[in-house]
């Protein structure tokens, strides 16, 4: 293992731009990119598409034995892409269907220790950033360095509605802020490791702040420590 590498979490809100900052910094330091809240959405896909009821935890238990994820990186632009049982759902994932029912699928316990345990084996190397919302406070408890984002709700719907609307004109501004708020309550009121700041996380606010002025910022935080 290269003793120098690290572990970096990022969690916080919805829509706070974690992914941008993590694929970033994983580029800068050439770490692996893991999106986590990629791996809650594929398993509801899988759970939507095969009729699981949720609130059954044998069912929950027997569909989870079924579901294989994992990462490749894309052949064009190097992100990495999550494959649900070897089929490429990186695109079907991010639609407002999935969006709707993740945060109860995310809560679900047994849910949670299925997903933590591969992300934890990820980690298990270091030279990784990963985002999320439990990432430094359940999956690596002992990083390095942690992050936790946020940003005013009308930037944040602001943001998420433009990135939308690119991909369905049709996508309502009320229903992405319903979306967001409804996410942020379920994950920040879960049983199960609830959004919450780590004791030792840096606060980033990007209310006023743009993303490579972010990524300056986190950079040198980052660069002050493995020196
Ligand atoms: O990060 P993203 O918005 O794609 O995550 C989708 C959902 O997955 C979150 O709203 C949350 O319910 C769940 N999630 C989680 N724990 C994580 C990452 C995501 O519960 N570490």
């Amino acid at each position: 293992m290269d003793t120098n590498k690290i572990i970096i979490t990022i969690d916080g809100w919805s829509s706070c731009g974690k992914s941008t900052l993590a694929k970033q910094l994983a580029k800068e330091l050439n770490y692996a990119y893991i999106d986590s809240g990629a791996m809650y959405r594929a398993i509801t896909l899988y759970f939507l598409r095969n009729h699981i009821d949720w609130t059954d935890n044998l069912e929950v238990k027997n569909a989870l034995n079924e579901i294989t994820l994992s990462f490749e990186p894309n052949a064009k632009t190097g992100d990495s892409e999550i494959f649900l049982n070897d089929e490429n759902v990186e695109y079907l994932i991010r639609d407002l269907i999935i969006a709707d029912k993740v945060s109860d699928i995310a809560a679900i316990a047994v849910v949670r220790s299925f997903a933590v345990a591969q992300q934890q084996l990820m980690g298990t190397k270091k030279g990784i950033v990963m985002d999320g919302r439990d990432i430094g406070t359940t999956v690596f408890p002992t990083a390095e360095i942690k992050f936790f984002m946020t940003a005013d709700i009308s930037v944040r719907v602001e943001r998420r509605f433009k990135e939308m609307f690119e991909k369905n004109p049709n996508v309502i501004l009320e229903e992405v802020m319903h979306n967001l708020e409804m996410r942020d309550y379920i994950d920040s009121h879960r049983e199960v490791s609830p959004l919450k700041k780590a004791e030792n996380a840096i606060v980033l606010d990007n209310t006023n702040i743009g993303m490579e002025e972010q990524l300056e910022i986190a950079l040198k935080l980052v660069n002050q420590f493995i020196g």
